[in-house]
């Protein structure tokens, strides 16, 4: 770290706690202010911290006279209540303007003399948006150093209701750093620890926590989960209003994320490892949206959706029948019972149903008080108002339960799930109007290729129509993107050049098609290298082998790049394998995986090992189990031998070749949902 870069990072002290561990004789005392070896504990947090960067703030929600002795600006939290560290770094990253800033906690007076380098270190060399210490498995989230541009991203976590430290990490780039001495983050909270540490005596060991825990688990099925009211976030409206423009956290370079790589050669790029670079380098966009909810079809949630209720609310039963108490069922005999009344759906039974007495019930309708099974209508012999069941029933049969489908308080989905018809019906159940989704991502994308025209045109000797525009137009659409169709750029270097800054000023995302296969004679290489940081690949893969990736920008503006290949298989193929997990990931979605069928080839393939192969299938039922069959010609331009498939069969990069008779992996193009 140079000295420029130590004064471009605010240290933050994080004294905003209640400290009502430290209590004495029932007496609040606030931690920071504690005598600590002939000084306040938070004289010597601060001494360590000052020389390791630019200035120092302190967040507290108390005594700000008696930190006026610093002379530096004492910030209380913008959200009240002391709402913990979260919303003192809140406060912390509001107030300073210097790009990074770095926190640590009023109570761990020995952290190391490196703890800002190294943290910086770790921050700018993987790119990520927060560097969190550790020693050896244990955590110290409070030790943080984070990017002031993650401002706009904690807003938004802490206007959900977000305080968990470690549900807002979970949902940013970390790097841990470790120190490797939990004696360095030691801190006191309590007067018997106060004691031991004055003293120089041995702390009891800390447990180990696993890496972060998600907020929602930390919630209790029943346990109120707090809201937040528009009044309590009044003060932080303000600069809440630009969220939805927030940009992406700086992605690292792409020489930074390959020189990891253990046997990386651009030239000669396994599949598996052409999606881990493109995973590490991609990142999910920031910014939100609260839509209707029938317009969440497609999108990608935004958060836990925490069930508010119980579903169903109450017990109800799951069948048409009678309503009994299981303690009045007979084991060898019939039970004879006297009907009182009835439940139906929506009009309940309000008595109460006392011994030898039982209640007429529809499915759905709440169980009347007192009873526990359900005796459906076919089993029951009634007379009347005289209702005979026979011996043998099962008590507590035929009821659901209040909260079975989902308990109060329970994560009802999960932030990044991609919403279905399912998860519509799901926040429905909820009664929920509205859902917070992550913003639409946008893609442009243009065919390069001076032998191109596009539909409608005549065609002149040696001239293709451009079909590429058209199934990328498709593959988007179904992905749930907002497309930018930018056409046919011709082979000239000024053209492309407009277009890629175009795409990069006002869009997440550019795919390309053609231009990227070696010796090609354009421009198109050229360009992108000089907009960006772009490498041009050759996939051990059939088809679909050039590919150029990286990032193109425009000033301050930048997209993901996805230079796809010429041939039009080879781009469906590119597309699917490739960019459309990117783009998922983009999205904000998690579990982007697509499942592989093992089933039967009905003939011999040729392959050889070491790439991997997408042949176009037809998935079909023969002699009464699954088997694939090709479909026809199989060349990199012919689009007929996709239009016919319903599944690729993926030949894996070891597989060799393959006899009929043989177990293939396909995926199906098609799914349910
Ligand atoms: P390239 O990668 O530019 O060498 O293109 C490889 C092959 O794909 C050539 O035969 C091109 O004519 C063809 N091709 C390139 N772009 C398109 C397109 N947009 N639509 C149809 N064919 C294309
Ligand atoms: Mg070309």
């Amino acid at each position: 770290m140079t000295p420029a870069q130590q004064q471009s990072i605010t240290g933050l002290i994080l004294a905003g706690g209640r400290s009502s561990r430290m209590a004495h004789a029932g007496q609040a005392r606030d931690k920071a202010l504690i005598q600590f070896k002939g000084r306040r504990l938070v004289d010597h947090v601060f001494d360590k911290l000052a020389p390791q960067v630019g200035g120092v703030m302190i967040n507290a929600n108390q005594n700000h006279e008696q930190f006026k002795s610093f002379n530096v600006r004492v910030l209380s939290d913008a959200i009240g209540d002391f709402a913990g560290p979260l919303a003192g770094l809140h406060a912390g990253l509001f107030a300073s303007k210097r790009p990074f800033l770095i926190t640590v906690p009023c109570d761990s007076p020995f952290f190391p003399d490196d703890l800002v380098s190294r943290m910086f270190d770790a921050l700018e060399s993987t790119g990520s948006a927060v560097a969190i210490a550790m020693s050896g498995d244990q955590p110290h989230p409070v030790f943080a150093l984070v990017r002031r541009s993650v401002l706009d991203h904690l807003s938004d976590f802490l206007k959900q209701g977000g305080r968990k430290i470690d549900a807002w990490y979970d949902s940013l780039t970390t790097v841990q750093v470790d120190f490797n001495d939990d004696a360095l983050f030691g801190n006191i909270n309590t007067p018997q620890e106060l004691a031991a540490f004055e003293n120089g005596l041995p702390l009891p060991p800390k447990v180990a926590k696993p890496r972060f825990r998600r907020e929602a688990e930390s919630v209790a099925p029943g346990e109120k989960v707090q809201q937040h009211t528009d009044a309590a976030l009044a003060p932080t409206r303000d600069f809440l209003q630009h969220i939805l423009a927030a940009p992406a956290p700086p992605a690292a370079s792409l020489e930074a994320i390959t020189s990891c790589l253990d046997g990386y050669d651009p030239n000669a790029l396994p599949v598996a490892m052409v999606n881990q670079v493109i995973r590490q380098f991609v990142q999910p966009l920031a910014g939100f949206e609260q839509v209707a909810l029938r317009d969440a079809l497609g999108r990608v949630s935004a958060e836990n959706i925490i069930s508010p209720i119980n579903v169903p609310a109450h017990d109800n039963s799951a069948m048409d029948g009678w309503a009994v108490r299981g303690s009045d069922l007979g084991t060898s005999d019939e039970a004879v019972l006297n009907e009182i009344g009835s439940s139906l759906a929506g009009r309940e039974f309000s008595g109460k149903v006392s011994r030898g007495e039982c209640v007429r019930i529809t499915t759905g309708a709440v169980m009347p008080h007192g009873c526990d099974t359900v005796i459906p209508l076919e089993m029951v012999k009634a007379e009347g108002v005289r209702i005979v069941i026979p011996p043998r029933q099962e008590a507590g049969a035929n009821r659901r339960l209040a909260g079975e489908d989902l308990a109060r308080g329970q994560v009802a989905l999960a932030a990044g799930a991609v919403i279905k018809p399912s998860e519509l019906g799901l926040i429905a159940s909820l009664g929920m109007p509205e859902v917070r989704v992550r913003r639409r991502l946008r893609v442009a994308f243009f065919s390069t290729g001076n032998e191109l025209k596009s539909v409608g045109q005549t065609l002149a000797e040696g001239e293709v129509y451009d079909s590429n525009r058209y199934t990328l137009y498709g593959m988007l659409q179904r992905l749930g993107v907002d497309v930018v169709d930018m056409g046919v750029i011709r082979d000239d270097p000024a053209a492309l050049e407009e277009a890629f800054r175009l795409a990069a000023a006002n869009a997440d995302a550019v795919i390309t098609s053609g231009g990227v296969s070696v010796g090609e004679a354009d421009h198109t290489k050229q360009v992108m290298r000089k907009l960006g940081d772009v490498v041009f690949w050759r996939i051990a893969m059939r088809p679909g082998r050039p590919m150029a990736f990286g990032r193109i920008t425009d000033g301050p503006r930048q997209a993901a790049l996805f230079g796809l290949p010429g041939n039009p298989v080879a781009v469906m193929v590119t597309f699917y394998h490739f960019v459309r997990g990117a783009l998922l990931h983009m999205m904000g979605a998690t579990n982007t995986d697509l499942p592989l069928l093992r089933v039967k080839s009905q003939e011999a393939m040729r392959k050889k090992s070491g790439r991997t192969e997408y042949q176009r299938g037809f998935l079909e039922t023969r002699g009464g189990s699954l088997t694939v069959r090709i479909t026809g010609a199989q060349g990199s331009g012919i689009l007929r031998s996709m239009s016919q498939a319903n599944c690729f069969i993926v030949l894996g990069h070891d597989q060799g070749s393959v006899e009929a008779g043989d177990a293939v992996d396909v995926m199906l193009f098609e799914g349910l949902v």
